[in-house]
């Protein structure tokens, strides 16, 4: 089977007295999965120091260029230097905030591996279109839209989120969970061929320690992308003892 992947989103948050969550996670053991943690440009560098190899790091996006005049942007080049090994691109945050599309998603995950960056693209629909029944064909759009053809297990993995899932504390159901991610395996498939069945597709949206059990034995849920419930290493541990 594939090693799942706890991963943390800490979004828009986290300051310098935020440094001793970072600390007590590098102080537990992950025996069941690796872990992740995605903090801001910011708190990248002191994030280095305070994992201490234990997690792996990331970065939450990056610009398509390695660098130039860009103000305000972060490459993928600056992140693996501050110590990061891998960066969410095409999260539904940076999709609706700064109109990121499937083509800019795609250059941002092909500008990671330039860097030596594991690629964590974000797929997932809207409350609307899961409403209009139309979840499984977004994700058939987005797939070959925000994921190089050239993807391979070792610098990408896939990370479901639906968009109506996020921040909210409502969660599919075990039955749509599975339906998405299976159909998630299959576009990957068309795409990808043998690569894609090593590929880690991990699910995202309002998981807690509550759910995470239930959440990540479902089939082809290799592991999870956990936003405000990684703020705090005791929930975030408590999500990545679920595996
Ligand atoms: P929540 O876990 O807060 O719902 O956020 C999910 C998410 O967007 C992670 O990237």
């Amino acid at each position: 089977g594939i090693r799942p992947l706890i991963a943390g989103n800490w979004k828009m948050n986290g300051l310098s007295a935020d440094i001793g969550e970072l600390e007590a996670m590098a102080e537990a053991a992950f025996g069941g999965a690796d872990a992740l943690i995605c903090v801001p440009a910011t708190l990248m560098t002191r994030a280095h120091v305070a994992l201490e190899g234990k997690l792996q790091l990331g970065g939450q996006d990056c610009h398509t260029a390695a660098a130039g005049a860009h103000t305000g942007d972060v490459s993928a080049e600056m992140l693996a230097d501050a110590g990061a090994t891998h960066v969410l691109v095409g999260h539904s945050e940076r999709r609706t905030d700064h109109g990121e599309t499937d083509g800019i998603v795609a250059d941002k995950a092909e500008a990671a591996w330039r860097a030596g960056l594991t690629a964590v693209i974000c797929i997932g629909e809207t409350k609307a279109e899961r409403e209009g029944g139309k979840t499984l064909s977004v994700l058939s759009r987005q797939i070959p839209g925000s994921v190089p053809k050239e993807a391979k297990a070792k610098n990408t993995v896939i990370a479901y989120e639906p968009v109506w899932a996020i921040g909210t504390g409502l969660t599919p159901t075990v039955e749509d969970v599975a339906e998405a991610h299976a159909h998630i395996r299959k576009e990957l498939e068309t795409l990808l061929g043998e690569e894609a069945g090593k590929m880690r597709i991990l699910y995202g949206g309002s998981v807690k320690p509550g759910n995470a059990t239930e959440l990540l034995s479902i089939e082809h849920v290799d592991g999870a992308l956990v936003g405000g419930a990684s703020l705090k290493a005791v929930d975030f541990l408590a999500i990545a003892a679920a595996c």
